[in-house]
């Protein structure tokens, strides 16, 4: 067997062969930053991609949409995107190779370079070995590089595209139409998950950076003063370990928190927040990360947008690449509504009703019509309606109407102090964003997932997939393909098929060999028919990780098995 350097190489070498993933255009070379997925590694995908939808959408009721993946100028040019949605590149003298500045730094062991102005990258990387050549580098200009893709729309290229970088504008964009879909009540999310773009400078870490890649977001609406969760109890006990502010400033080690308690002691800014921290470690798990080598980092001061009250990361550790952003979860604020609306025009508010009106002073402006009218004529109406929502001045009211200047002088109306009741307020909600990348969670389920060990006697590969994301969920096997041994798997196969089960008949090779097959694409459950199954209909039933066998009537294991995979149910003698 060939020497691998690390679990990287291992787990690519299997995801290429076995075919989970494979680099894009082979034959015309492929480009860095694409990939396809094979047939097994789209059906890993789409299987975490529906977990995360049962618990985005069905759990919390947030509904998914779909939006365009090309965006018009003027979205991006709200979001902030056109203006600063890029990253510090430099050209290597020697190699004219295009490299990204901060990660440059980093890899010569420069802390914080991440946030570091051009100038002080400029100056940390004079003199020092380029890390793609490894010649040593004179002065290197860094200058921002836009990481949007644009494309022009229409014939001519009349209008300027781009490729979305994200797939949150589209609830933003779209947040006067959800508001009433939801029927105009706080709070509210919507989700999506879709393909997004970014021109990553130089994308060398296979799964981890790429220049297409499928996120999963969620906005979540709330009122910008009711940050408490109304769900909150279910994950108020959850433990995790936490890398907050604190604990970073200290080089200290992650701390052990409940959600309550995080909160409580100021380490995560709200129940919100704390509850998709929460719910993201669930997920995480429940995808198949090891609980291990998950932790969760809040981000700086210095790091986190400037708008964000608070930023966490979930971070997942790979043999490779140390620990690596998988999905961030941020108290956004109302900054991409505000953003939208002093853009388009649209309000973006919420009309928000007190639970008791409120009584008020007004002062009403009564109009004196006898003396208005020779003055005002035809205008006179509209004038008179206009002064309702003025501030009368000492000289009189003064407006401004069809572009020109009026005076309403103070004998034209009198001013009554009147108490009114006021039945709500108009809010712009604030966003709270949990924001997964989906290849990344995928990369890591396969690498934490992959092991090897023995089974009689020969080394093994074994996927260790959670039943719940295993692209194959049972093969089965015929001892035999003859002797109606193949005819009862392959209606075994049909009736799992029809429980919804993605089933898969194999009866090629020694049933050794096709056990290895199995396990070294995850598949979490083996069916064997023999000839004591012609017999008295029962078959055997393998599970991978234990190699355990049990016996039983076929028809018991096609009821078992849905339960088995969705963790109703052990896997165990008793389990019929
Ligand atoms: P961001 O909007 O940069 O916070 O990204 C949100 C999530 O998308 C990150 O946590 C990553 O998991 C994922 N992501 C961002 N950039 C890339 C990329 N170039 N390739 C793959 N995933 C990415």
């Amino acid at each position: 067997m060939a020497e691998y350097e690390d679990t990287f190489e291992k787990v690519m070498e299997l995801a290429k062969r076995r075919g989970f993933v494979w680099p894009s255009s082979e034959i015309y070379g492929s480009v860095a930053g694409f990939i396809d997925y094979g047939p097994l590694g789209a059906m890993l995908k789409r299987r975490i991609e529906n977990i995360w939808r049962h618990f985005y959408v069905v759990q919390e009721g947030y509904y998914e949409i779909e939006c365009p993946t090309v965006g018009i100028e003027p979205i991006y040019v709200a979001s902030g995107h056109v203006g600063g949605f890029s990253d510090k590149m430099f050209q290597c003298p020697n190699c004219r190779e295009y490299l990204r500045a901060d990660h440059a730094a980093e890899a010569l062991g420069i802390p914080h370079a991440g946030t570091m102005s051009k100038e002080e990258l400029k100056e940390v990387l004079k003199g020092k070995e380029c890390p793609a050549c490894g010649k040593k580098m004179g002065d290197v200009e860094v200058f921002d590089f836009n990481l949007m893709f644009t494309t022009s729309i229409g014939p001519g290229g009349q209008r300027k595209g781009y490729l979305r970088p994200e797939t949150a504008q589209g609830m933003f964009v779209d947040f006067g139409r959800l508001l009433r879909f939801y029927r105009d009540h706080l709070p509210f999310g919507a989700v999506q998950i879709g393909k997004s773009y970014r021109n990553e400078i130089s994308p060398r870490q296979g799964m981890i950076r790429l220049r297409e890649f499928t996120q999963a977001e969620a906005e979540i609406f709330v009122h910008p003063n009711e940050k408490d969760h109304p769900q909150f109890s279910r994950y108020a006990n959850y433990a995790m370990p936490l890398c907050g502010i604190a604990q970073q400033e200290k080089d200290a080690p992650a701390i052990v928190k409940t959600m309550r308690e995080a909160v409580d002691e100021g380490i995560i800014a709200n129940e919100y927040v704390a509850y998709y921290v929460a719910m993201t470690h669930d997920i995480l798990t429940t995808v198949g990360f090891n609980p291990d080598k998950i932790r969760f980092r809040q981000h700086m001061p210095d790091e986190r947008a400037h708008y964000a009250t608070d930023c966490w990361d979930a971070e997942a550790f790979s043999d490779r690449f140390g620990w690596v952003e998988i999905v961030g979860i941020a108290d956004r604020t109302n900054y991409d509504l505000k953003a939208h609306s002093r853009v388009s025009g649209e309000k973006n508010t919420v009309f928000v009703q007190y639970s008791e009106p409120k009584k008020v002073h007004h002062k009403a402006i009564i109009p004196n019509f006898g003396k208005m009218g020779p003055v005002f004529r035809g205008k006179a109406k509209a004038v008179a309606e206009a002064m309702t929502t003025a501030e009368p001045a000492e000289d009189g009211i003064h407006l401004k109407l069809d572009g020109e200047e009026i005076l309403v002088s103070p004998e034209m109306y009198t001013v009554k102090d009147e108490m009114v009741d006021v039945f709500g307020e108009d809010v712009m909600p604030h966003v709270i964003e949990p924001s997964y990348g989906i290849d990344r969670i995928c990369y890591m389920v396969l690498e934490h997932a992959y092991a090897e060990d023995n089974a009689d006697g020969e080394k093994r590969t074994v996927m260790r997939f959670k039943p719940g994301v295993a692209p194959i969920q049972v093969a089965v096997l015929p001892l035999m393909a003859r002797d109606g041994l193949d005819t009862l798997a392959k209606k075994i196969v049909e009736e799992l098929q029809d429980e919804g089960i993605q089933a898969e008949y194999d009866d090629a090779g020694a049933i050794g060999r096709r056990y290895r097959r199995q396990d070294e694409v995850g598949t979490p459950y083996c069916i064997t028919v023999d000839y004591d199954s012609l017999e008295n209909m029962t078959v055997t039933l393998r599970e991978r990780d234990s190699m355990k066998q049990v016996r039983g009537r076929y028809e018991d294991f096609v009821n078992v098995i849905p339960r088995l995979i969705k963790g109703k149910v052990e896997f165990s003698e008793n389990m019929l």
